[in-house]
């Protein structure tokens, strides 16, 4: 395997997560014997102070020329006051919209050792192990028309969704499907909106192309309730944009920390990988930054761009075991204090790589 990749650490703890992840990274391809190559490029503030734009085009070209792109975070309070389009955030969505990926793939999964961090009774999440499914490029946030007319006092936005831009980010939820539980629930508001019901008649109609994934429809209000009560009843979960925005953030509680999950967007010209959580202004350059999450998002840039299942399997096993070990970052440090022993940003990943190279019978470097 020949990867290339591009890394956009950004700013923040985005550079201080996205080290450990890349050293991570490194070590799995030289244990295994694969060729990665990896470019580095501005992002976010750092690229404002030093190109005077969010989004350097020297970056979108790298990107655009590479098999994935890493993110680590951007944005910072010293931008806050720089008008929406030209902040570090913009040029994220810039690069999102360049890279065209329609399909957001954020795991939520509850791990046994941090179960003290979630504010669910351990029972309720013990086993928990669900993948959002979400549809990135349609729908309410990309619909027209779409205007507030201060005027006439009124707003208004539309949801709008084709079969094609249905049917292809289904396909995607019920091939995952295959490879994980063989269970995808499709989220929809059918008994109220039209465009649901499309939703709904063509996931209906994808279905059977994938007569060993059994399909269920819950309607988006009561699916609210349900991924808190039994999240464990949940493998796949489909959902276009909207929906898909908050179901995936409410069962960030199973896992416990933003610092512990990734995400990765797919369908596009160039797979999009970063941790779900932003640059963390409050905690950036003391250490305190916990790395799992960039290191998980590691073992999906293996998964998803390289095909690479065995290494990714070793890097979210080897987190698992660190925490069992009772290594912990000061985000997980909750509970009883001579349970865990609390580790930096780099001590973490260091314990991460020394586990996975166990894992791989490869040396540490
Ligand atoms: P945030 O995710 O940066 O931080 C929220 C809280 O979680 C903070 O207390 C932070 O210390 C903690 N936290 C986050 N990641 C952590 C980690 N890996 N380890 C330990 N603790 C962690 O969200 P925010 O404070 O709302 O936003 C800060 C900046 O990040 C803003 O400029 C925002 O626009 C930007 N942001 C960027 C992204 C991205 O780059 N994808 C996503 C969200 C927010």
């Amino acid at each position: 395997m020949k990867l290339k990749l591009l890394v956009v650490a950004g700013d923040g703890i985005g550079p201080e997560v996205a080290n450990e992840a890349v050293s991570v990274l490194r070590l799995v391809a030289n244990a295994s014997g694969h060729e990665l190559k990896i470019e580095e490029k501005r992002i976010g503030g750092i690229a404002i102070d030093t190109d005077g734009t969010p989004l350097p085009e020297d970056t979108l070209n790298a990107a655009l020329a590479s098999d994935a792109v890493f993110l680590g975070a951007v944005g910072g309070n010293k931008w806050n006051a720089l008008p929406p389009n030209t902040r570090p955030e913009a040029g994220l969505l810039q690069l999102r919209a360049a890279l065209g990926g329609f399909a957001n793939l954020r795991p939520a999964f509850a791990i046994k050792e941090l179960a003290v961090n979630s504010p669910l009774r351990t029972e309720v999440i013990e086993g928990a192990d669900i993948l959002f499914v979400r549809e990135l490029l349609g729908g309410l946030y990309f619909g027209q028309p779409r205007e507030w007319n201060k005027i006439s006092g009124e707003a208004w936005n539309t949801m709008r969704y084709t079969n094609e831009e249905v049917v292809r980010v289904a396909r995607i939820a019920f091939q995952l499907a295959q490879k994980r539980g063989k269970k995808v629930t499709s989220v929809d508001k059918a008994n109220v909106l039209e465009v649901s019901q499309l939703w709904r008649a063509v996931v209906t109609e994808v279905a059977t192309e994938f007569p060993d994934v059994t399909l269920e429809h819950q309607l988006v209000d009561s699916m609210a309730m349900l991924l808190m009560t039994s999240p464990r009843n949940y493998d796949v979960v489909l959902t276009e944009n909207l929906f898909g925005d908050i179901l995936s953030d409410e069962s960030a509680v199973i896992t416990g920390s933003l610092g512990m999950l990734p995400s990765a967007t797919i369908g596009g010209a160039v797979n999009l990988y970063e941790p779900i959580h932003g640059s963390a202004p409050d905690i950036a350059g003391k250490g305190l930054a916990n790395p799992l999450g960039a290191i998980l998002t590691g073992a999906l840039v293996l998964r998803h761009s390289a095909g690479l299942e065995a290494e990714a399997v070793a890097i979210e096993t080897a987190v698992r075991k660190v925490l069992e070990a009772g290594f912990r970052t000061a985000d997980l440090a909750r509970g009883n204090t001579s349970d865990f022993k609390v580790l930096s940003t780099t001590e973490m990943g260091k314990q991460v790589r020394e586990t996975v190279s166990t894992l791989l019978s490869a040396p540490v470097n």
